[in-house]
């Protein structure tokens, strides 16, 4: 029988930790699950109205993260193409308010950038007190599509991973939770979704060339982020692979990740200033 909307006590339990790299193991992504919906049979409908749930609660999180202003949280999006970055940030976020969540998107950096650092373009976009920052893709690139391409020597690129921790690790000890995510599609998957590109005109904004070209690389992107994922998940800035051939169940991973680690401030509304009972408006 289908649950009710709001009845969230007779629904499957999910555990986004089953999805985190434990810091110092090797991965292997094809023995993480594209497509599982673990606790959930699959229901659509069901999945939609949890997602309901989830979202208000995330609303609720964020505006106590952006009240009391005391902690700060970052999330890294990165996945193969079509694997649903925009998608997630959509449909996950939707209930937050926009006072207090920014979006940075990292393209082909341009000469400026590349005149410079590989993380000075990040660090100005990490997140203040009080609020949630997304990265739509990331410092990641530059181990990543810069390592399938050449562009760089491979010393340059491999010592990289040693920087990214210890910048993540500045950012953590310095109050910012970081949750990382890997959207986890199928090569299959990938190949549906590019077609649905190319036949569906609502969509055909969002295809590009180069998507074509870059499937080619699937392995070798494959390759570079089991390595990038091994490498940089860490205790406090951890890595999670989530099952993203199905959106509804990816939406929800991710949304009760997010949830949990904000549950786990353990935060509060900042206390109300001295006599606040006593303060009448005049007319
Ligand atoms: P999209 O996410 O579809 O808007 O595409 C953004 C493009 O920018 C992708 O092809 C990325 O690989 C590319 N990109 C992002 N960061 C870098 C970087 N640091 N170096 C080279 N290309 C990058
Ligand atoms: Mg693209």
């Amino acid at each position: 029988m289908a649950p009710m909307a709001d009845d969230h006590t007779h629904l499957p339990q999910l555990d986004p930790d089953e999805y985190r790299v434990k810091p110092g193991s090797s991965v292997d992504l094809s023995k993480w699950s594209t497509n599982t919906t673990d606790g959930f049979d699959g229901d659509k409908a069901q999945a939609q109205a949890v997602l309901l749930g989830l979202n208000e609660r995330l609303g609720q999180l964020q505006q106590l993260l952006y009240a009391q202003a005391e902690h700060k949280m970052l999330i890294v999006l990165q996945g193969m193409d079509t694997s649903g970055k925009d998608g997630t940030i959509k449909h996950v976020f939707r209930t937050i308010n926009p006072l207090g969540v920014k979006v940075a998107n990292f393209k082909r950096p341009n000469d400026v950038e590349l005149a410079h650092d590989y993380l000075w373009r990040i660090h100005e976009h990490t997140p203040r007190n009080g609020r949630m920052v997304i990265f739509n893709r990331s410092h990641y690139e530059d181990v990543l599509v810069v390592r399938v391409h050449d562009l760089v020597p491979e010393k340059v690129w491999k010592r990289r991973y040693e920087h990214i921790r210890g910048f993540e690790q500045m950012l953590a000890d310095e109050g910012t939770v970081i949750v990382k995510l890997f959207l986890h599609i199928s090569k299959k998957e990938q190949k549906a979704r590019l077609q649905e590109r190319l036949d569906n005109p609502a969509k055909h904004w969002k295809f590009e060339h180069g998507d074509i070209s870059e499937r080619a690389h699937w392995d070798a992107y494959t390759d570079a982020y089991e390595d990038a994922i091994a490498e940089t998940s860490t205790k406090d800035a951890p890595w999670y692979v989530v099952p993203a051939d199905r959106k509804w169940y990816r939406n929800l991973v991710v949304s009760q990740l997010l949830i949990d680690k904000l549950q786990s401030l353990d935060m509060d509304y900042p206390a109300p200033m001295d006599g606040i009972e006593d303060i009448r408006l005049e007319d």
